[in-house]
């Protein structure tokens, strides 16, 4: 059976233009508007000849602050139990959030390999700003854009070595 990448992380932070940019497709929707992204949507990622499936998380509506932590959590703990791997997405323009906080409190305990993600680094000097992930207890934070595709190759070829 195809290895399984999970992509997790609160609303808003590109996993879902993570997700097209890693299966070259627009299935996922991408919005400006936190919670846009109903259901588990799966793909297929192709690098350096090896293939593994792809998903992005990310299926609640918005209903209350309450009922949105619930469904993040329960994403992420499916995630746990499903992957081979987690990509743990934070916006390198806002730094943590009490709700990244809260995911990583739940990766820092799986034993799934978990790669996390700073994204919307799309120039340069925002590697500087991303150093504040070390925060999170998940180790290095690595600088991708999803959205010019900058860090993805890397960030590719570390997946393959953890699957
Ligand atoms: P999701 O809710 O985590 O799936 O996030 P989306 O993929 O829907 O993206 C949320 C917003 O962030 C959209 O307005 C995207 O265009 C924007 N975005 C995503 N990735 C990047 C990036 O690498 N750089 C910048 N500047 N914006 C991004
Ligand atoms: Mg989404």
């Amino acid at each position: 059976m195809s290895k399984l990448v999970a992509i997790v992380g609160r609303p808003n932070v590109g996993k879902s233009t993570l997700f097209n940019r890693l299966t070259g497709t627009r299935a996922a929707i991408v919005s400006e508007h936190a919670g846009t992204t109903r259901d588990r949507q799966y793909g297929k990622c192709e690098w350096c000849n090896r293939e593994f499936s792809i998903v992005d998380t990310g299926g609640w509506v918005v209903n209350s602050d309450d009922i949105f932590e619930e469904e993040i959590r329960k994403q992420v703990l499916v995630a746990t139990e499903e992957a081979d791997c987690i990509l743990f997405v934070v916006d390198n323009d806002n730094g943590i959030t009490d709700l990244d906080q809260q995911v990583a409190t739940i990766l820092r305990q799986t034993k799934v390999p978990v790669i996390l993600c700073a994204n919307k680094c799309d120039d340069n000097k925002d590697i500087y700003q991303s150093a504040e992930f070390y925060g999170l207890g998940l180790g290095t934070p690595y600088c991708i854009s999803a959205a010019t595709g900058s860090g993805t190759g890397d960030l590719l070829d570390l997946v393959l070595e953890k699957l």
